[in-house]
């Protein structure tokens, strides 16, 4: 395997919670309670069936237990292994299912709770995404807040797919609080399966489900710059996670386009959305969904008209390349670089206060 650079940052990761039984000491009493009684055995995310090929790398998978559990699993296989100097921890477990808005925020809290005391207080190379109830803003924002003074929270987690699009009104207060705090919007592939992941309705396999993920990103890049967040929020930095990227170029030529054309719609959006895009949404190397080979591969990443934008991500444990490089052959050392180490840092402010 090739090591990466010096200084990379692995921009997502994903511990997992062994069980509901890790969880249950950091809940209140009363959720431990409710938990128990109302027999809430598991709320492991099915976006990832535990055999798919895509949820472990055959060499990562475990003789029991779930993929990346163990902080040893995640150290020698996603730290020591591609020697990563900071991984961001990006847990996803099913908070953004639950119906009761208020045991979504309880399960939140003790899911942040958790991925402090057995995650980040025992390896410093971690940083961690605050999982917040979207089934509530107000609640939402009381949990970034209730963690936002830990540094090594670096990003607020969203799922691409819930109850509404991510650009509505009722979300901007989460917005406004992860830009206070300096902290990234990262949105994750995954849904609450609350609506069909496409627009045409249910799909029958997982592949469907996978690819398709691709359609949810592009109405909520749509969305967050339609509906006017980044002429709110003009520091805010959204992070697509997992979300692949050839499609980002062509969508963006099209969204702008007919901005042009329906401007007068949306008045607030006073750039062309391409250029929002450029300065305010980041999306993740992994999975990369380009051409096979590199020349086509380096005018994919011509077409972005940015060097800024893709941050390095492996997916730990998910299985999103060929072999095991991480990193896609033939492009430039100086790209390698930007997409290593230079790019993430300028994202997640926080990991440039906090390492030299
Ligand atoms: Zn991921």
């Amino acid at each position: 395997m090739t090591k990466v650079l010096p200084g990379t940052i692995d921009c997502d990761i994903h511990p997992a919670v062994p069980s509901i039984q890790a969880l249950l000491p950091y809940l209140d009493s009363h959720w431990r309670e409710m938990a128990i009684i109302r027999g809430i055995d598991e709320l492991n995310t099915i976006s990832y069936p535990l055999n798919s090929p895509l949820s472990c790398r055959p060499d990562w998978k475990p003789a029991e237990g779930r993929p990346g559990s163990t902080l040893a699993a995640v150290q020698r296989e996603a730290l020591d292994g591609f020697g990563t100097s900071i991984a961001i921890a990006n847990c996803l477990y099913g908070i953004q299912l639950f119906f009761s808005e208020d045991m979504a925020a309880a399960f939140a809290r003790a899911l942040n709770a958790w991925m402090v005391a057995e995650w980040l207080d025992k390896e410093p190379r971690l940083r961690a995404s605050i999982v917040v109830p979207m089934q509530n803003p107000e609640l939402a924002v009381d949990e970034i807040e209730r963690w936002a003074g830990d540094k090594r929270f670096v990003q607020v987690l969203l799922l691409v797919s819930g109850d509404r699009p991510l650009g509505k009104r009722a979300n901007w207060p989460i917005y406004a609080a992860a830009e206070r705090h300096g902290l990234a919007v990262g949105i994750h592939a995954g849904s609450n399966y609350h609506n069909p992941p496409t627009p045409v309705g249910w799909s029958t396999t997982h592949t469907e489900d996978y690819v398709n993920q691709a359609q949810a990103f592009q109405s909520q890049v749509s969305s967050l710059i339609c509906e006017g967040v980044f002429s709110k929020c003009p520091d805010l930095k959204v992070v697509l996670l997992e979300s692949g990227f050839t499609w980002l170029p062509a969508h963006l030529w099209r969204l702008t386009k007919f901005w042009r054309g329906l401007r007068m719609e949306i008045p607030w959006v006073d750039r062309a959305p391409s250029d929002i895009a450029r300065s305010n949404i980041r999306v993740s190397l992994q999975p990369v969904d380009g051409p096979p080979d590199a020349a086509s591969l380096n005018r994919l990443f011509e077409h972005m008209q940015s060097d800024e934008m893709v941050l390095f991500s492996t997916d730990y444990p998910h299985w999103q390349f060929d072999g095991t490089e991480a990193v896609p052959h033939g492009i430039s050392p100086d790209l390698a670089r930007r997409i290593m180490v230079d790019n993430p840092r300028a994202t997640y402010a926080r990991i440039s206060e906090t390492v030299s």
